[in-house]
């Protein structure tokens, strides 16, 4: 499939440190279409949607961020908590407005297997269908959000 002008600009500006350090694709060689077709593909695998893994980290997100930087303990499989700077992170595709910054970091009770995310990272997901690239600080995998929030 061609390329159009504007995905090569957006992966540009993906691979660059312009909007977050390392940028949002780390050493992945294939292209972000490539990338969020892959994900998609393992989503339908797993039987989840990205709308469905957004909304369900959005709610933990806000329920840890109501605790103000404490953890709280959710649906008696969670341990959550919330860290926030001064600032916010934009969307690269792009998108208007702003996104806090802000990292919520999620630890199941039973496993112990804790994921990272931030609000862009729900928003890249959920308007997008991107976790970024393989090797990128934030690169979410897909399986072990499922297998983190739903199992
Ligand atoms: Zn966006």
């Amino acid at each position: 499939m061609k390329r159009s002008p504007s995905d090569i600009r957006l992966e540009k500006l993906l691979r660059s440190s312009k909007l977050v350090a390392g940028g949002f694709m780390g050493d992945d060689p294939r292209t972000p279409e490539e990338v969020i077709r892959e994900d998609a593909a393992c989503l339908e695998r797993l039987g989840k949607t990205a709308a469905q893994i957004a909304e369900r980290m959005r709610k933990l997100t806000e329920a840890a961020s109501a605790a103000l930087g404490n953890s709280v303990q959710l649906e008696g499989k969670f341990e959550v908590r919330c860290e926030e700077w001064k600032g916010g992170l934009i969307c690269p595709w792009p998108h208007p407005g702003r996104f806090p910054k802000r990292l919520t970091v999620c630890r199941r009770l039973d496993t112990g297997r804790e994921i990272v995310w931030s609000d862009l990272n729900i928003h890249l997901i959920e308007a997008h269908g991107f976790f970024e690239g393989k090797g990128a600080s934030y690169r979410l995998e897909p399986e072990d959000l499922v297998q983190v929030l739903f199992e």
